[in-house]
């Protein structure tokens, strides 16, 4: 199955509280040159964001597969599981 109908096989319940964040947006900035979290997520999750000047993380559809815990060179994002009853889940098909 290829990850575009794997991802049609999702569905969210989503929390007002996200579940990712920077740790320190200056790392971002000043350390990080390649930004791999902008490529490596699956669902899009991080995006820089020029007039900011940051990265802005769209948690809302994180499918929970942990790249990005181990994908940050600086180990600056900071992940926890959804609470209880939020987050992703898949449907049977
Ligand atoms: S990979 Fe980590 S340090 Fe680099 S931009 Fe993303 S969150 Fe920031
Ligand atoms: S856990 Fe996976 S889907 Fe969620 S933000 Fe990290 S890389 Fe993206």
């Amino acid at each position: 199955m290829k990850l575009d109908d794997k991802l049609y096989l999702i569905r969210y319940n989503t929390d007002k509280e996200s579940h990712i964040t920077i740790a320190e947006d200056d790392v971002c900035r000043k350390e990080c040159k390649h930004k791999p979290c902008t490529f490596i997520c699956p669902a899009r999750v991080y995006k820089w964001d020029e007039e900011e000047n940051r990265i802005k993380v769209y948690y809302e559809g994180c499918v929970e597969c942990g790249a990005c815990r181990i994908g940050c060179p600086y180990s600056n994002i900071k992940w926890g599981y959804p609470r209880g009853g939020y987050g992703v889940a898949y449907k049977n098909g």
